[in-house]
């Protein structure tokens, strides 16, 4: 699947499933919270664009100014000096929407139940 594709799979919907996923996997670390839900809330007031492999994203603060985050890191003021920001927790949420975005629902039965199911509701027409 191309990024491109990869891409244009996220949704709002997919964005809120990793935020609730990832919101449990860092609920003892602050830090990483408040990145988090400063990813969230960003995401939805500030403008970006994914290609599939890297986040450009316009400052919360100051007009007229992009970060571009990928795998390496972001080039803000703190993601250059290697401290965590916003911005990478940002990239990382629509990383993992998109993942999210592409992973085929669980099926709530066996193939053998579902099979029953269906037999059942045959029998009643
Ligand atoms: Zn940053």
């Amino acid at each position: 699947m191309s990024n491109a594709i990869l891409a244009q799979s996220i949704s709002r919907q997919t964005v809120g499933q990793a935020l609730r996923l990832m919101r449990q996997a860092c609920r003892y670390e602050p830090s990483e919270m408040n990145a988090l839900n400063r990813a969230a809330l960003n995401l939805e007031a500030c403008t970006w664009q994914y290609d599939g492999e890297a986040l450009v994203i316009e400052s919360a603060t100051t007009q007229f100014q992009r970060y571009h985050v990928a795998y390496n890191g972001c080039d803000c003021k703190a993601g250059s000096t290697g401290r965590p920001c916003w911005h990478l927790a940002a990239f990382r949420l629509i990383q993992r929407a998109a993942e999210l975005a592409l992973t085929p629902a669980r099926p709530r039965m066996t193939d053998a139940a579902y099979a029953r199911a269906v037999a059942a509701c045959d029998d009643l027409f």
